[in-house]
């Protein structure tokens, strides 16, 4: 790994610029390949991220797990992070003050890592990174699945693998969406 991206890690397990500091076990910086063209952002650490310090590991990350074998992608060769990186107490959505403190983190890793994709998880992650770019933020019924393309990079918003928890008909909606990516995604890891 480059060593400005070991030098960002440090900062970011020593960040206190947010109350989010205040009730984390750990700082969920990402996970992946650096060197990878695809990054997947979610929202921020739930409960089992923070006790293990790695994104995607509770039960959303099990389904997002099955979502990327069925694209036959495979884990280690994209890389994953979230929007905030230290877990909101209760698992809440992360305040806009916390997004605005914490975006210096995700915008160093992707100026490191230069993505072609980014797939943006949930609404959290899709609305900032519309936002970034200045597109008009629907709803994510309309624009799941869709690319946008942004300077060199396609934005693909996606539901958050979690939708399908408390809402299992979802889950067919998510596989579509995740096969229909299949190629677009594997032709760049
Ligand atoms: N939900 C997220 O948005 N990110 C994680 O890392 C885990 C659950
Ligand atoms: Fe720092 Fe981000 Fe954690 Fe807030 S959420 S303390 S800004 S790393």
């Amino acid at each position: 790994m480059k060593e400005e991206f070991l030098k960002l890690i440090e900062e970011v397990k020593n960040c206190t610029k947010c109350r989010l500091h205040q009730t984390r076990k750990n700082v969920v910086v990402g996970e992946g390949s650096t060197e990878s063209r695809v990054m997947l952002v979610g929202e921020a650490p739930g409960y089992w991220e923070d006790l293990k310090g790695k994104p995607f590991v509770g039960e959303a990350g099990k389904l997002l797990d099955k979502l990327l074998s069925l694209a036959g992608i495979s884990r280690s060769l994209v890389y994953i992070t979230n929007v905030v990186k230290c877990r909101p107490p209760g698992n809440r959505e992360p305040k806009p003050d916390e997004i605005e403190s914490c975006k210096v983190y995700l915008e160093k890793q992707l100026n490191l890592i230069q993505p072609k994709i980014v797939c943006t998880l949930g609404n959290v992650a899709t609305n900032y990174f519309l936002r970034k770019y200045s597109l008009p933020v629907y709803p994510m019924g309309k624009i799941h699945g869709k690319i946008f393309d942004v300077d060199q990079l396609k934005i693909i918003p996606l539901y958050h693998p979690a939708t399908a928890l408390y809402k299992p008909p979802m889950k067919k909606v998510l596989e579509e969406d995740w096969l229909k990516l299949k190629n677009e995604i594997s032709s760049l890891i």
